[in-house]
């Protein structure tokens, strides 16, 4: 048996590997140069461009870009009407954004518990979590695997709730034959370079209801608007414009905007190198009975985001942690998705406490993120498997 590098082994592979990386081609450079020598830097025409190419990408009737998917998640959140005494239904296996986009509403966070077996937020967990202050359920697909979009619908439309979708991972997922981005109240994506596709910084709000576009609309610039239909008061002259609600600055350049239009010339590639990793990740990790391998959603043809190795631990006689230290001495690094967001200080502030939700605290003991990206190499795929099997066999519980 080979001897692990934490144990003074050779590692399996001499350069590290991290667990996301973009892939950026002449043909990305190339757009964003054209901008740069362009008129417009901002508020051009790419900002609309690649608003229509999510659209057609997605099926949404309508998308409106920002500065990234925290924004994305504000912005919807405000155009849900959330706000001080509310509360948002969310899950706590996920970035903090996805429970911070209340917060900054003035309204309260919920966590609803994940299913045990998909690690989405488990649909019979939120309908028992409603109650009269209820507003808005916040979902996430869970690396990139849809929630069950139909369920949470149905719950959402029996309480008047607002479904918001945390999409950040789902691009280039379809549940039941539909995009992911085209079915919930409000889908919103992010193209931070870990991503499947990157703007460098992004993200969309998508929707399919005129209404919520147009509040989104006012929310990405101040709250200001240059439609007569909206204003109040009758126009000075063609300069004229009023701020008729309180919005921000969350507009996306059009560099960005470039990138990502050449970005997603390329997401069926993406979305097929990402399938074929996974595969041969749960092909190899299937057969190892100390690890557990994700299941397949079937409802869901997954573009898979993140891909997560979760140990047994009764099957090994190390733990998570001493597993992403034997890996990262492997030269294999990884990383952990997610903290459960209420152990973070600041939640615990507010009141908080760890046993909210076990099924996502037994899951964040037991996972580690492996690397997952387009640009990997077929070396790098046959590494990871070879340092994530010598390790796993290594220690096995006998
Ligand atoms: C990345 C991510 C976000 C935040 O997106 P940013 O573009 O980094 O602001 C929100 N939710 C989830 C689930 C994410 O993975």
């Amino acid at each position: 048996m080979k001897k692990p590098a934490i144990e003074g082994g050779a590692p399996v592979r001499e350069t590290k590997i991290y667990y996301g990386h973009q892939y950026i081609d002449d043909a990305d450079i190339q757009a964003v140069v054209e901008v740069m020598k362009s008129d417009n830097l901002t508020c051009g025409p790419k900002i609309g461009e690649l608003e229509e190419k999510l659209c057609r990408l997605t099926g949404a009737r309508y998308a409106v870009v920002c500065s990234n998917g925290t924004a994305a998640l504000h912005m919807a959140a405000m155009a849900a009407g959330v706000g001080a005494g509310d509360e948002v239904i969310t899950t706590p296996m996920t970035f903090a954004a996805s429970a911070n986009c209340a917060l900054y509403c003035g309204a309260r966070p919920v966590f609803a518990d994940i299913d045990p077996e998909t690690y989405n937020i488990d649909p019979d967990k939120v309908e028992a979590a409603i109650t009269k202050k209820t507003k808005a359920v916040v979902v996430v697909d869970y690396t990139g695997q849809s929630v069950e979009l139909d369920r949470i619908m149905e719950i959402c439309r029996k309480h008047g709730l607002t479904l918001i979708e945390d999409g950040a991972h789902v691009i280039g997922t379809t549940y039941k034959g539909r995009a992911n981005g085209s079915v919930s109240d409000m889908t919103t994506f992010s193209f931070h370079p870990v991503k499947t596709v990157t703007g460098g910084e992004g993200g969309a709000v998508l929707t399919n209801d005129e209404t919520l576009y147009k509040k989104l609309l006012l929310y990405r610039a101040h709250g200001i608007t240059r439609d007569e239909a909206q204003m109040e008061h009758e126009p000075d002259g063609a300069w004229y414009y009023e701020q008729v609600a309180l919005g921000y600055n969350y507009r996306m350049t059009d560099m960005q905007a470039a990138l990502l239009i050449s970005q997603l010339d390329k997401l069926p590639l993406f979305r097929q190198r990402r399938k074929e990793i996974v595969a041969k990740y749960d092909e190899a990790f299937g057969r190892l009975p100390m690890l557990f391998v994700q299941k397949e959603i079937p409802d869901s043809d997954t573009t898979r985001h993140l891909y997560i190795l979760r140990i047994v631990p009764e099957r090994l006689t190390i733990d998570r942690k001493q597993f992403f230290e034997a890996l990262a001495a492997e030269n294999v690094c990884c990383n952990v998705h997610y903290i459960p967001t209420y152990y973070f200080p600041y939640y615990e502030k507010l009141g908080y406490r760890k046993g909210l939700c076990p099924n996502a605290e037994k899951l964040y003991e037991e996972i580690l993120s492996l690397p997952l990206y387009y640009a990997m190499t077929d070396e790098d795929v046959e590494s990871v498997i070879e340092a994530v099997t010598k390790i796993a066999l290594y220690y096995e519980k006998k």
